[in-house]
């Protein structure tokens, strides 16, 4: 945290997107400012001693009830509208941080959790801290009855969000056999919306994910400069779809979202 009047030696500044608005330097008062994180420079290491650091100084941060933990870093995958594996590289172990004084939860920020080899030391470790545990990223493609079994044993805050982006994939048995063990209304599923699908593709998916009673949540492409705009089909397709009670009372097709307008109109 930067105060306004000190005077510092060296200030890391980071971003996580290029569109980010930037900081002001004429605010900040220090020697040296270094710049990193993906919005400025994909490529960016902070120093070792950094990097491998397994504590944070939560003192900064008052108001934070939670902890931020990571027991691996990269992906095995590489999906093509992803910058995961360019950053962070292949998937690997790392050494869980200290956890915040005043945590009441635990926010897991792995991108692939249950791809780690090590994920059953880090579901141990979830467990025996006795928090609830919100996880940021649940591969439904590897799944299979044993994670399903440990994803249950976790107290989990809020829902489990998977996500199915390339509808080239049928993800449909996958999501049948996790919902065995993981109630569905706890589960949502990110769809990726106007990168490489038509519009039949993208209502297969959500009408799958309605059936088993999964709520879908569409996400339409932004790219990395977010110089795209979403078309005006994917915005009409995400209110429908993301709004329970309206996807839940009827057909894409019957969806007026304007006056004089029903989405069927894209289907001719
Ligand atoms: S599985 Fe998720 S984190 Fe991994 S490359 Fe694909 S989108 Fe990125």
């Amino acid at each position: 945290m930067v105060m306004p009047f000190e005077e510092y030696d060296k200030v890391f500044a980071s971003k996580v997107f290029t569109f980010t608005e930037d900081f002001n330097p004429y605010e900040i008062n220090a020697k040296e400012i270094i710049k990193g994180g993906t919005g400025y420079d994909i490529k960016s290491k902070l120093p070792n001693e950094i990097e491998k650091s397994t504590v944070i100084d939560y003192s900064i941060y008052p108001k934070y009830n939670f902890s931020l933990q990571r027991f691996s870093d990269g992906c095995i995958r590489n999906c093509p509208f992803c910058l995961v594996r360019e950053k962070e590289g292949y998937i690997k172990p790392v050494e869980p941080v200290e956890l915040n004084p005043r945590s009441e939860y635990i926010y897991v920020l792995d991108n692939n959790f249950f791809a780690n080899p090590e994920w059953r030391s880090a579901v141990k470790y979830l467990q025996e801290k006795k928090q609830p545990v919100m996880l940021s990223g649940v591969d439904v493609r590897i799944m299979d009855e044993e994670q399903a079994y440990a994803l249950n044993t976790l107290k989990l805050k809020s829902g489990v969000h998977i996500a199915w982006d390339l509808p080239k994939i049928d993800l449909t048995e996958r999501i049948q056999a996790m919902v065995k063990h993981v109630k569905a209304w706890k589960i949502t599923c990110y769809v990726l919306v106007g990168f490489n699908s038509t519009l039949e593709e993208d209502l297969s998916r959500i009408y799958t994910l309605r059936r088993l009673g999964i709520k879908p949540f569409v996400q339409p492409y932004r790219d990395y400069e977010n110089k795209r705009k979403p078309k005006q089909y994917e915005k009409d397709l995400a209110r429908w779809a993301n709004r329970s009670w309206l996807l839940k009372s009827m057909d894409f097709e019957d969806y007026s979202p304007r006056k004089g307008f029903k989405c069927g109109s894209y289907l001719k």
